[in-house]
């Protein structure tokens, strides 16, 4: 075992501080990555704070991690010494149910292993992510990244990117469609880039005023304040696919009236708490649906990757110091973040 030294919550009304732990010697199948740069994810935040059910504390948070191989286990085929990598949300899975066969691990029926508060199979207890100085990965979950592209600014991808590219390209999202994407934070600014890049139109739909500049230069082609009910009625009917990104409880029906007749809305934010139930006459009258999607497998997050370094698609991000998180998250609940906070990991000390 190694040491290694990160940030974590002790519990969910405590701030991250710093934290020593443990991490395994790289196995014969192992990569093990110094960490350069980590994103910060509202997922983190519902981690950190006890939000979501079956926390475990302490939490390292941390699913968007960008570094460099240091050392590779006897088997490792995949990668060697040096190589730039990136790591996502997913750190194992079971490997043999119908789900993980067609490359679909975040779906595995025995439940895959999160990159942070998943089951440590090495280990026991539970795993520790990426606000920290290295990390040990199995060399299948580990995903190859260009070095033509911004290295921190790449980090996002890793999550935000892959959550929107995935329902993106499940739904087929393409030339002649017409795309809202709902809330312009961590996930909603990728969904806009992506769908743009897709050929898709993308109409974005913010509760954000000072948000509209910034939507148009990111790729949208049109910009609603989703607060004025005025703007919203020009919208009725007129969308063919809903990404929705937002990260609290709010009424579903004033977007599900903006999809056309077989439209889908695909909810990606995960509030802890639920949303008022949708008008079931919303969706029947129009066969309208009303979807979710959990991140993105192996082989897609690797897909990818490799559409955005060809599509020179990054982050547009706000990098931080480790010492900054905890103001970061409160930068989040306001909506404040332009539109990810980046960690340099460099400016991890030990303490
Ligand atoms: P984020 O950067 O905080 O962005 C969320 C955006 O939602 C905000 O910037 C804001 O955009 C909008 N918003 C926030 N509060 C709102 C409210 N009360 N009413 C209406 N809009 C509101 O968060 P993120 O990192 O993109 O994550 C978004 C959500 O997705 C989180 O719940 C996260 O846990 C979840 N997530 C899910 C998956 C998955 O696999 N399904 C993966 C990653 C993250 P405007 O200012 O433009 O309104
Ligand atoms: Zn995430
Ligand atoms: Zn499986």
């Amino acid at each position: 075992m190694s040491k290694a030294i990160g940030y974590a919550a002790q519990a969910g009304d405590q701030p991250l501080n710093y934290f020593e732990f443990e991490r395994r010697e790289p196995t014969g199948n192992d990569v093990e990555i110094v960490i350069d740069y980590c994103g910060v994810c509202h997922s983190d935040l519902h981690t950190a704070r006890g939000e979501w059910a079956g926390v475990r504390f302490p939490v390292v948070p941390g699913h968007e991690i960008v570094g460099r191989v240091l050392r590779v286990g006897s088997n490792v085929t995949k990668f060697k010494v040096g190589d730039t990598v990136g790591v996502g949300c997913l750190v194992d899975s079971c490997r043999s149910c119908d789900c993980c066969a067609e490359g679909l691990e975040q779906y595995c029926e025995n439940g895959f292993v999160g990159t942070y508060n998943g089951d440590d199979k090495h280990l026991g207890g539970h795993t520790f992510g990426g606000y920290s100085n290295h990390i040990v990965v199995d060399q299948d979950f580990v995903l190859r990244v260009s070095d033509k592209l911004d290295l921190a600014a790449v980090a996002p991808l890793l999550c935000a990117g892959i959550t929107t590219y995935s329902p993106l390209r499940h739904w087929n999202i393409g030339p002649g469609h017409r795309v809202g994407v709902v809330g312009l934070g961590g996930l909603g600014h990728m969904a806009v880039k992506l769908a743009k890049a897709m050929g898709a139109e993308v109409v974005l739909f913010t509760t954000s005023s000072n948000k509209v500049a910034d939507g148009k230069r990111l790729g949208a082609d049109h910009v609603v304040i989703s607060k004025d009910p005025e703007q919203m009625a020009a919208w009725a009917n007129k969308l063919d696919f809903i990404l929705n990104t937002v990260a609290a409880p709010h009424n579903l029906d004033s977007f599900l009236a903006l999809l056309r007749f077989n439209g889908t809305m695909t909810l990606v934010g995960a509030p802890a708490e639920a949303h008022p139930s949708p008008n079931v006459f919303n969706l029947i009258f129009k066969r309208r649906s009303l979807a979710g999607s959990l991140i993105g497998g192996i082989k897609e997050t690797q897909e990818m990757l490799d559409f955005c370094a060809e599509h020179n698609i990054v982050a547009d991000i706000e990098m931080i110091a480790m010492d900054d998180i905890n103001d970061a998250y409160e930068r989040m609940l306001k909506s404040d973040v332009k539109y990810r906070f980046v960690i340099d990991m460099s400016t991890l000390n030990q303490k």
